[in-house]
């Protein structure tokens, strides 16, 4: 055969026959030569790891708004530029008086810091404590209109620490999604509803069954340097977010003439209400505060549709990453792979819709967000000051780290079962005779811990994919030792690099399903919904009620 028609016949099969011609159009700017290009670029040592606010990250800003003026795109930054600044607050905290907790008789007990508990500052400022605060029990201290569960009942809690048990209810599959992780089990949801209620604090009870990973990691990333956003006046703080081993959660309990396995006991049904303890507790840090700015680039294809134009579908990739640490030989974490291969997926995505004509019928923003690894912060940024009112944000695609292991007959969806997002994408992976699925490992709230969290948060349906497990001619546990050896070995390590064992075959395939699945959503006559119950569900209601 001629070799010309080898290379058409090769590229046709490519692309799969259910896709629509337009959609195999905009599919095809989707290469592996283009995916590489970006991340060799964005994960160099010149840039030295891209921590907010270096001069490396400043490189990726120009490079990746470069490319968005390239491609056409419409600058949404501010001020008509490409960039949408922020100020982050690092806040670096030492203990002055270690958890002592005191009984009626005379009898205390003091909490050793690091070893017993942490203690980390609630509030952005230089020092702050509680002195003799009340402190009470509230089992899961979580409040959920829609699960009908209230664990506060009408108990008023304000100036009071709570103590309060990690995760959500498990057993019964009917509540809380069962043994999935929902919002409500997470950490930081604990200290926000404290302090929408008034608490002075919070201990959460640490169990490795409960927080997915051993009391060393609480102890690592709670002991450095934290990262916020700059509070505002309106957002309702707690003093002292602390952590405490259940070993130590098990002597405070006795101390106050309790048992911990009775207490959480009763806090696994909805009639259980807050037990106030009788002891007191005082605890208070110093803080040393800093400040420093970084940047969302922001990039509008806008819609085609006079009426559908006004909405958008955001797509998302972090691009900062941890910069530079002293000590070993390799001291740059480049982040090829978290996070530099999904900016090269946004760019490939940005590159492939902004050739169709005419163009996808709602705005695509493509938003390369900054401070990830430091808590969320750019995407946080964006969502609270979002440039599209979010009852307009049809939905959001984020993209944290590609598939460098080759092709795929599956690829994970984290966020399965949660919104109608999942039909589109699971329509388009059926199209390309591939399969979606859930996360293999729900209980560990994948879903709030990257960027689309915050998304979800102000009701946009949301979600992101990760590579899946199943390679032609393997079964699951190959691709999955693959994985995992990557994630002990080079995962938030100097060794996150682009080099030949990398395979972006897959990540073709992956970065083509999100293409066709954006330009479909774009261009449905009706916006993704959050399934019945969901928990995210009054939140979308609200934001629609807002553009009504
Ligand atoms: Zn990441």
């Amino acid at each position: 055969m001629n070799q010309l028609l080898v290379w058409i016949l090769a590229t046709a099969a490519a692309l799969p026959a259910a896709f629509s011609v337009r959609e195999k159009s905009a599919a095809r700017h989707i290469t592996a030569a283009t995916l590489a290009a970006h991340v060799r670029f964005l994960a160099d040592d010149l840039l030295e790891g891209r921590a907010p606010a270096s001069r490396g990250s400043e490189l990726a800003l120009r490079y990746i708004a470069s490319q968005f003026e390239r491609l056409g795109l419409q600058p949404a930054g501010d001020d008509g530029g490409w960039l949408q600044r922020f100020d982050i607050i690092g806040m670096k905290s030492e203990v002055t008086t270690p958890i002592t907790v005191a009984a009626p008789g005379g009898k205390s007990l003091v909490l050793k810091p690091v070893v017993d508990s942490v203690v980390n500052p609630g509030l952005q400022q230089a020092a702050m404590g509680v002195r003799d605060a009340d402190v009470v029990f509230v089992g899961y201290g979580i409040t959920a209109p829609e699960q009908k569960w209230d664990d506060f009942k009408d108990v008023d809690v304000r100036g009071k620490v709570l103590v309060v048990m990690n995760s959500d209810p498990e057993s019964d599959p009917a509540l809380f999604a069962g043994a999935t992780r929902l919002y409500y089990g997470r950490w930081d949801y604990k200290y926000a509803e404290a302090a929408r209620r008034g608490a002075a604090g919070v201990i959460i009870i640490h169990t490795d069954h409960s927080a997915s990973y051993p009391w060393h990691v609480v102890q690592s990333s709670w002991t450095g340097t934290q990262f916020e956003l700059p509070a505002t006046p309106s957002e309702p703080r707690v003093t002292l977010r602390m952590w405490a081993t259940e070993d130590a959660c098990r002597r405070l309990m006795q101390l106050a003439g309790k048992n911990l396995d009775e207490l959480r006991r009763a806090a696994e049904k909805r009639d259980f209400r807050p037990v106030a303890l009788g002891v007191k507790l005082t605890a208070a840090v110093k803080v040393a505060l800093s400040r420093s700015r970084t940047a969302n680039v922001l990039g509008k294809l806008p819609g085609s549709d006079a009426r559908l134009a006004n909405e958008a579908v955001v797509l998302s990739a972090h691009h900062d990453h941890l910069g530079m640490r002293e000590g070993s030989a390799d001291v740059i974490y480049n982040g090829a792979q978290d996070n530099a291969s999904g900016v090269a997926a946004l760019l490939n995505v940005a590159e492939a819709l902004a050739s169709l004509e005419p163009r996808p019928k709602r705005s695509i923003v493509f938003a390369a967000v900054a401070a990830e690894e430091s808590g969320l912060l750019g995407s946080e940024y964006f969502c609270a000051h979002p440039i599209v009112a979010p009852g307009r944000i049809a939905a959001n695609l984020n993209i944290d780290g590609l598939n460098i292991w080759g092709k795929t007959s599956d690829l994970a969806y984290v966020g399965l079962g949660k919104s109608t997002l999942d039909d589109v994408v699971g329509a388009v992976a059926r199209a390309q005779g591939r399969q979606v699925t859930g996360d293999d490992r729900p209980d560990k709230g994948a879903f709030y811990r990257s960027d689309q969290f915050n998304f979800a948060k102000i009701g946009v349906p949301a979600m992101y994919l990760k590579a899946g497990i199943r390679h032609p001619g393997h079964d699951a546990d190959w691709g999955r030792q693959l994985k995992e050896k990557y994630d002990n070995e080079r995962y938030h390590q100097p060794g996150d690099q682009i080099d030949a064992t990398w395979n972006l075959d897959g990540a073709v395939e992956d970065v083509q399903l999100m293409t066709v699945a954006v330009m479909r959503v774009a261009d449905a006559a009706k916006m993704p919904e959050w399934r019945h119950g969901d928990e995210f569900e009054a939140a979308r209601k609200q934001a629609l009620g807002a553009v009504r």
